[in-house]
């Protein structure tokens, strides 16, 4: 399925055109703060099923030290979303942001990454796989 994936104020889209190859929730610290949130929910697409739509953004470069991966992550200059990254681990893949798919959001995670980070409250079905 084809879908947008979109930053806070629109101002960076891009479109993917295919289901994520890998696709899970992680509790890093990491993941934590770059959403503000309680968890990352992390997609990663085939370079060649992403489009880069509109937008100018602002990259970061930095070492997770969850599991001391490169990643660049892009971010809107404007609205601080982080809506697309490369970690140096997926080397054919490009890692966006689960939550930017506003208008048809993807499904369930298939797993949990940094599983024992997660806080206590979260709950994760049972059916989504357990990882560190
Ligand atoms: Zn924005
Ligand atoms: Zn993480």
């Amino acid at each position: 399925m084809k879908r947008r994936a979109q930053c806070c104020c629109g101002d960076v889209t891009i479109e993917v055109l295919d289901e994520p190859r890998q696709y899970g929730m992680c509790h890093c610290n990491n993941c934590k703060q770059r959403t503000g949130s309680a968890f990352g929910l992390s997609s990663y697409f085939k370079e060649n099923d992403v489009r880069f739509i509109s937008g100018q953004p602002s990259c970061y470069p930095l070492v997770n030290p969850h599991d001391n991966a490169d990643q660049k992550r892009y971010f809107c200059g404007k609205c601080g979303s982080t809506v697309y990254w490369y970690v140096s681990t997926l080397p054919d893949l490009i890692g966006v942001a689960g939550g930017c798919f506003t208008e048809k959001p993807l499904e369930k995670p298939t797993y949990s990454v940094a599983h024992e980070n997660k806080y206590s409250w979260v709950m994760v079905p049972y059916s989504v796989k357990k990882k560190p």
